[in-house]
């Protein structure tokens, strides 16, 4: 992240204190201010200063990661450091991270931070993150792009045989072989009945032959996540199947159509179940076997705001990137979901994951 991004992504937060401090805990938020991408560091953000405060496994990583802020590094337990700061400054008001700190660490901080009373914050930080930056939306295609030239290149070498487990290992490593840092969730594979699990986890066990199997994945690059789930099969599905494939290419396409600045989240989860409504498949209206909800902000963590789901009445805006991932889910036959990474623009949005969305028949 360049300096001048991390110095008004800290501008931008400060706007926003309402308190004579606010202490971010959580590792994506602390990185998304600060470029520091450890694992272990506590925040503490005052309207004229900003201090990291790690231990010592992280002294060289946080001088390099970080600029125009102070760096304290604790000899011992970091949160004993961060409760002497908060004292040293003789901060009386402390906003935390309601959503994030663990009550451990709330009730640690509580007793060794004397006079300082703690004001739970409404995810102040996630506030700003849900709005990416050109340069967030560049990392974002850099990792779709990836992870779909790993589906691509991995379903070309695909061989009748392999198992669930060994397909998912192929493409985590594929994914680390073309400079990931790794997949941003456990791949799912699953085939037949066992794709009707939405979040099945892949089998020691041969990709059943003529039926669906959903392949879910993401990649981290750059330290942002993308997210596609794609369907394949080896050899020819039967029509039942074929069908439930395209109602919910039907309601994907249907749901990223009513995509743009100014709509309700909801309106969009809508669309899709509408679509699923329309169509029954098995005796089953599908609009019954959409079981989760349509979509999710994707950037630093795979889930993060806007949620598209029923009920949401947040509007998106420009520069929100969310997937849309409508699913069916039909018991004892097959799953099929198609997701998608999208942009959202001012009259519309742009999809950034370019692989065919059609079934993939190996
Ligand atoms: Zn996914
Ligand atoms: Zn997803």
């Amino acid at each position: 992240m360049s300096v001048v991004e991390s110095e008004s992504r800290l501008r931008a937060l400060r706007r926003r204190l309402r308190w004579e401090a606010l202490y971010v805990s959580a590792p994506p938020n602390i990185r998304y201010l600060t470029g520091f991408s450890g694992s272990a560091g506590h925040l503490l953000v005052r309207r004229d200063e900003a201090t990291l405060i790690t231990d010592g496994r992280y002294r060289t990583q946080a001088r390099l990661q970080t600029s125009g802020i102070a760096v304290e590094i604790s000899a011992g337990d970091s949160r004993i450091a961060l409760a002497e700061a908060v004292g040293a400054r003789g901060l009386k008001e402390l906003g935390f991270e309601a959503n994030r700190l663990s009550y451990d660490a709330y009730a640690f901080l509580r007793r060794e931070a004397v006079g300082c009373s703690l004001v739970p914050a409404d995810s102040p930080v996630e506030a700003l993150r849900i709005l990416k930056s050109e340069d967030e939306v560049r990392a974002i295609r850099r990792s779709v792009d990836l992870n779909s030239n790993v589906f691509d290149e991995v379903c070309r070498r695909l061989e009748p045989g392999w198992t669930e487990s060994r397909l998912a290992a192929e493409l985590e490593f594929g994914m680390r072989r073309l400079g990931a840092e790794g997949p941003a969730f456990p791949t799912i594979v699953a085939g037949g009945p066992h794709g009707a699990l939405p979040h099945a986890e892949p089998r020691d066990a041969a990709i059943p032959r003529n039926t669906l199997v959903v392949v879910d994945q993401g990649a981290v690059v750059g330290g942002y996540c993308s997210d596609m789930t794609r369907m394949i099969a080896v050899g020819r599905p039967d029509s039942a199947q074929m069908e439930l494939v395209e109602a919910v290419r039907e309601a994907q396409a249907a749901a990223v159509g009513a995509i743009r600045a100014g709509v309700e989240c909801r309106t969009v989860d809508g669309r899709a179940r509408q679509a699923l409504r329309k169509r029954t498949v098995g005796g089953v209206r599908l609009d019954t076997a959409f079981t989760h909800s349509t979509g999710h902000g994707v950037g630093l963590e795979i889930h993060e705001g806007p949620r598209i789901a029923a009920r949401r009445r947040q509007r998106l805006r420009a520069g929100m990137v969310v997937t849309v991932e409508p699913g069916a889910y039909l018991e004892g036959l097959a799953g099929v979901r198609i997701e998608d990474v999208v942009v959202v623009t001012e009259d519309g949005c742009e999809i950034l994951t370019r692989t065919p969305r059609e079934l993939r028949i190996l």
